[in-house]
């Protein structure tokens, strides 16, 4: 049996076309269900249903044998345990750092301002800043990054931009794009050698059917 990890939302939507390049079709929609464990149209390919910032660790430790996960996560996970053959290219978006509209972020640049800064992506921010050689005290949340510079807890943010129109509505500003992201594809580095043809056979059908650069 393979296991692959995904979560819900964006990342089982955007892979379900693969899924089905590789003959895999869901007959459940994990909205509605409550399952977490969900059978295939493959006999033996599962689905099991984590936390975005699960997948990595599910993969790692051999609780599924391959998975789907954010470059976003990935970073933050570390990829210990990972082999990481391909960029699907989907659930695309940018890691990005953003102001209040009124937050002259430029000058406090400029001026050597130590600026509090608050993410979910705590190691991808602390590379970036520290690259930069700007100052930062890293605020480290789990959700809802937009609220840290309308209530005084963050000067600016580090989070997940896509068509911009979250910042917009919260009178925030995107002031650096630090990175593209797209979902990967992760597979267990013990089970790639173990169950080599079908996992391979699996990834070859991912590469084939992902958008093209
Ligand atoms: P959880 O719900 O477990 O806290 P999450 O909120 O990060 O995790 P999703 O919102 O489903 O989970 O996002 C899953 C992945 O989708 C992200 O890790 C990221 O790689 C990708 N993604 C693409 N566009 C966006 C976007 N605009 N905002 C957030 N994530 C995005
Ligand atoms: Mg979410």
């Amino acid at each position: 049996m393979i296991t692959l990890a995904l979560s819900k939302g964006r990342i089982f939507d955007e892979a379900l076309p693969l899924l089905a390049a590789a003959g895999i079709r869901i007959a459940e929609d994990p909205e509605s269900s409550r399952k977490l464990i969900l059978a295939t149209s493959r006999p033996d390919v599962r689905v099991v249903l984590v936390r975005a910032s699960d997948v990595p660790t599910y993969v790692q430790y051999g609780g599924a044998d391959l998975g789907v996960a954010g470059l976003d996560v990935l970073l933050e996970h570390g990829g210990q345990g990972l082999y990481q053959p391909l960029d699907l290219r989907i659930a695309r978006c940018r890691m990005s750092v953003a102001v209040r509209d009124d937050f002259d972020y430029a000058a406090a640049v400029k001026q050597g301002s130590r600026i509090r800064v608050a993410t979910k992506y705590v190691s991808v921010a602390r590379d970036h800043f520290a690259d930069k050689g700007v100052h930062v005290d890293i605020i480290k949340l789990y959700g809802s990054m937009e609220l840290a510079p309308l209530t005084g807890l963050a000067d600016a943010i580090v989070d997940l931009v896509s068509s911009g129109s979250t910042l917009a509505a919260n009178h925030l500003r995107e002031v650096e794009r630090i990175m593209d992201i797209s979902a990967r594809l992760v597979v267990n580095q013990a089970a790639l050698k173990l169950a080599r043809e079908p996992i391979r056979r699996l990834i070859d059908a991912f590469a084939l059917a992902c958008p093209k650069a």
